[in-house]
């Protein structure tokens, strides 16, 4: 580093902390001085808290008052790309720096000091008794295998006070080590064979090493039907990255992060490479943290938020699916992770492989427009071949009423079960109805803190409302007439879709995937391993089944309601609902058994029906492409949504009509604002929602006229006002 970023002992230096103020703070430097990027720990009031040093102190704050840091942390230092990487992500989404400097922290303990702590493993003893709390500490350790845990996590998890796991450890059924904090990971070996590669896969996988090799910035599309080896290809990319000594970085949709896929890079590199995600203990975070940073991870496979940890040398990132919805974080700081990844990668001159068998149309025309490289992979690998696809007319289908399950579809089902093999049914609703209504009066029953229906959910015995996660028990009286008896579930949840098929099809072994039925994340991987290995004939799956599982045995799937995502206003309907159907069509004849895709739907001569069904995905997109472009949205226009909030509805509109009254920052870029109108869910948690929108052309400088627009309104009480640039949902 340059001398000029050196601070002496007692030199004046601004500090950036993640506490929310908006701006920097001024200390003096410790003893022994620090770089500029340390990472330090400083005072605040009576507290100490984390922060960067950021440059020099501005000087305006009173030098007898200040105090010192208090130490630098044993930590890389935060380089200097990270800092502009941060920074533009922060002007971009218009997040205050704190909230980035929040989210590139988000490791417990990053101020303790490195050394030995005490874990526990399985003893030889036995309990002198078994409790209810000891029996539970110690299914924790064999389901976990080999992991080891600190006395508290294993409590934690376990759900028990401190001293049932010390009694253990007492007995000797549990016994204590000492290990060093944060081990490196193991090498990865990119040397070892990998598969061997097809014609069209061993093509792409040398253009992307050109790239890698490169040591520059580029993006590449790849884009290849589900089970045509994508993954095989891009794990060759990780291969070129890793044998340049950079780092590479894999993103997969929480849901997508399977022991499968863990599994998969195992056996491509010999090691089991860093993982991040809302599943890994808080001692792992930091281990991840701190060794991403001393270059001691060569690979990370993480959600989202994996992109803001602090890489060394970070030279290729892979996006899996993605066009996936959960890449967008909708709360907190508003971020695209694909987008951002693009930024990252421009910074510190890494290669991003964008990869999907149906790309958002943002990333397609990025590609048409040569912004990005596109690789496509045309065929399935081996045998397999993509699924015929045929509409069911449901309005030439003769229904029972409360059925949903169509005589054409049931005949389908009955063929594989004979068979032996797998069918799926996928409908995109959780619970057991969407709607519960009272017979007497035509009631419906609502959430008491938002704008929405309960679902009844059989499966907990409860009403609950998907805004805000609240339940309740079914009433037997109507809460409006009082009229016993008459509370009657409406429409078809997946839970209903399930007692439906099992009431068909009595001799089948029927499973039913929803996110509600499963009390962990890795329950419910474990149930889809079972059902991959063939513990189950009839499978029903809300959209989490659409997500990469591999299911050799299915050869049938059939879409319950293919005309569900096509209603509501969203300007990326069309296009959502055609990925998520090519999508689930994919999961049918992944293996040597050919497959059948069945869409139950009331318009067959839709648009996008018809594209789904053709399978002519270029005309698609298009056709979506050329909408989009006349009606100057998203990707050939910029938006970005205001959504205010308040317990109080009159002065969440005072401020929204305040907002649209002085809009003038917006019109002098020639941006159009629409709004305040209350928003499609008007209230959640007791908060009354309303919605701005802004519309401006591709090249103006949105952020900066956003920025000046909302600066003079200041937000009494309880207001709050957030800005969402490139919405995804205009909930
Ligand atoms: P995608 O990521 O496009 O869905 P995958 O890479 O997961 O596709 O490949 C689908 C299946 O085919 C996987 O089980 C994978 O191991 C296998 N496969 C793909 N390409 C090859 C290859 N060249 N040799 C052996 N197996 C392959
Ligand atoms: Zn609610």
């Amino acid at each position: 580093m340059s001398a000029e970023e050196y601070f002496h002992q007692g030199e004046r230096v601004a500090v950036l902390t993640a506490q929310p103020l908006d701006r920097l703070l001024d200390y003096r430097a410790p003893e022994g001085g620090c770089f500029r990027g340390a990472f330090v720990e400083v005072p605040l009031g009576p507290r100490k808290v984390l922060g960067v040093i950021w440059g020099s102190g501005s000087g305006d704050f009173d030098s007898a008052k200040l105090r010192s840091v208090i130490r630098v942390l044993d930590v890389a230092p935060m380089r200097d790309e990270m800092r502009a990487f941060l920074g533009k992500a922060a002007d971009y989404t218009l997040t205050p720096m704190h909230a980035m400097l929040r989210l590139a922290t988000r490791a417990p303990g990053l101020s303790d000091p490195p050394s030995m702590r005490k874990i526990l493993r399985l003893g030889e003893g036995e309990p002198d008794r078994m409790t209810d709390a000891r029996a539970k500490v110690l299914a924790v350790m064999e389901e976990f295998g080999g992991l080891a845990f600190t006395p508290k996590e294993l409590a934690d998890m376990a759900g028990v006070t401190a001293s049932v796991v010390k009694g253990l450890v007492k007995q000797g059924a549990l016994r204590e080590e000492e290990t060093p904090r944060d081990l490196p990971y193991p090498r990865l070996d990119p040397e070892l064979p990998g598969k061997e590669l097809t014609q069209d896969q061993s093509a792409a996988a040398a253009a992307l090493a050109v790239g890698v090799q490169s040591g520059g910035y580029g993006t590449t599309l790849l884009k290849g039907v589900t089970g045509s080896g994508k993954t095989e290809v891009y794990l060759e990319a990780v291969a070129s990255c890793l044998r340049k000594g950079r780092q590479a970085l894999v993103l997969l949709p929480e849901i997508a992060l399977t022991a499968e896929f863990l599994k998969r890079v195992e056996q491509r590199f010999g090691a089991t490479p860093a993982e991040w995600h809302s599943g890994v203990t808080m001692t792992e975070r930091r281990r991840v943290w701190r060794m991403v940073g001393q270059g001691n991870a060569q690979l990370v496979i993480g959600a989202r938020s994996a992109l803001f940890l602090p890489f060394r040398d970070l030279g290729l990132i892979i996006v899996d699916e993605e066009h996936d919805t959960s890449y967008k974080q909708e709360d907190g700081v508003l971020y695209n992770a694909r987008d951002m990844s693009v930024l990252r990668a421009a910074l510190c001159s890494a290669q991003v492989v964008l990869a999907s068998a149906t790309p958002s149309l943002e990333t397609w025309a990025n590609a048409e427009a040569g912004k990005y490289k596109r690789l496509d992979l045309t065929a399935r690998f081996g045998t397999a071949v993509l699924p015929e696809m045929k509409a069911l007319d449901m309005r030439a289908e003769e229904m029972l009423p409360s059925t949903w399950i169509s005589p054409s579809l049931k005949f389908a089902m009955k063929k594989r079960l004979e068979a032996g093999e797998q069918s799926l049914l996928f409908l995109n609703r959780r619970g057991f109805a969407p709607v519960t209504i009272c017979r007497a009066c035509g009631a419906q029953v609502a959430c008491d803190h938002c704008d929405a229906r309960m679902v009844e959910h059989r499966f907990l015995k409860r009403l609950m409302c998907h805004q805000c996660g609240e339940t309740k028990p079914v009433p037997e009286a109507c809460p409006s007439c009082q009229v016993e008896g008459k509370m009657a579930p409406v429409g078809p949840g997946i839970e209903r879709l399930g007692e439906e098929a099992a009431a068909l099809f009595p001799e089948a072994r029927i499973a039913v995937l929803s996110s509600d039925l499963f009390g962990s994340a890795r329950a419910l991987k474990t149930r889809i391993e079972e059902i991959a290995a063939g513990e189950a004939d009839i499978i029903l799956g809300t959209q989490l089944v659409a997500k990469g599982h591999n299911f050799p045995l299915l050869t049938l799937v059939g879409v319950i309601d293919a005309d569900l995502g096509l209603q509501g206003s969203d300007l990326r309907a069309g296009e959502r609902t055609f990925q998520l159907m090519r999508q689930v069509a994919g999961r049918a004849g992944r293996a040597e058994r050919p497959g059948e895709a069945l869409l139950q739907t009331f318009q067959p001569e839709h648009p996008v029906i018809r594209a789904i069904l053709s399978g002519d995905e270029e005309e698609f997109w298009r056709a979506e492409a050329e909408q989009r472009r006349e009606a100057g949205v998203p990707p050939y226009g910029r938006m970005a949504g205001i959504i205010l909030s308040g317990s109080d509805l009159a002065q969440v509109f005072d401020l929204g009509n305040a907002l649209a009254q002085n809009d003038g920052p917006l019109r002098q870029i020639g941006a159009q604002l629409f709004g305040p109108a209350p928003a499609p869910i008007a209230r959640v948690r007791g908060r009354h929602r309303v919605r701005l929108l802004v519309k401006a052309a591709k090249g103006a400088p949105l952020q900066e006229a956003l920025a000046r627009w909302v600066a003079p309104f200041k937000l009494r009480g309880d207001l709050r006002l957030n800005i969402d640039i490139d919405p995804q949902n205009f909930f």
